[in-house]
């Protein structure tokens, strides 16, 4: 690898690896506004919000989460169910639309063991590709896979604009047919 791609590289890696910012609650800095984690905003509705992950685990990986900070999915209001449910499929549109991923994982990790950093619940989504390679073919310095961090933000946040409030994409397309 010559030197400038190392350099990009590297860049790529201190977020990969994650410069975790030094506030007590990451999703709740998120939701103040909190200029250090800026940055990883894509979408905010009235009870979730939509952010990049800062370890993803691929290009495209989401996290929503509700506005109040809750550690426990039984803790949700109905209308937050509701709220998490149209984010979740908010989520699926746009990441169609910007990286046409072929499958998707999406689920919640509950407590430390189970893989949870982050108290404050959150679902990930998370793309998937053919082909894909992943954290370790990129620290092994076979291949840059990960997009710079403010182009994608750029990108998915453009889309998050355009398509919330509109039908979710496999019920238009019910709708259509019926
Ligand atoms: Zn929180």
């Amino acid at each position: 690898m010559v030197l400038a791609e190392s350099i990009v590289a590297a860049g790529k890696l201190d977020y990969i690896q994650g410069r975790r910012p030094a506030v007590p609650c990451i999703l709740c800095a998120i939701v103040g506004r909190d200029r250090r984690v800026r940055r990883l905003l894509v979408h905010e509705g009235s009870a979730f919000l939509v952010c990049l992950n800062l370890y993803p685990y691929n290009p495209g990986h989401l996290m929503a989460f509700p506005r109040r900070h809750l550690e426990d999915l039984r803790e949700l209001r109905a209308g937050e169910v509701l709220a998490l449910d149209r984010t979740v499929r908010l989520c699926l549109d746009v990441l169609d639309r910007v990286y046409r991923p072929a499958g998707y994982n999406i689920g919640w990790n509950l407590g430390r063991p189970a893989g949870a950093s982050i108290a404050h619940m959150h679902q990930h989504v998370i793309p998937r590709y053919d082909h894909e390679l992943g954290v370790m073919d990129l620290i092994g310095g076979k291949r840059v896979i990960v997009e710079d961090p403010g182009r994608s933000q750029r990108r998915i946040a453009r889309a998050f604009r355009a398509l919330a409030g509109q039908v979710p994409r496999a019920a238009a397309r019910t709708r259509r047919a019926t």
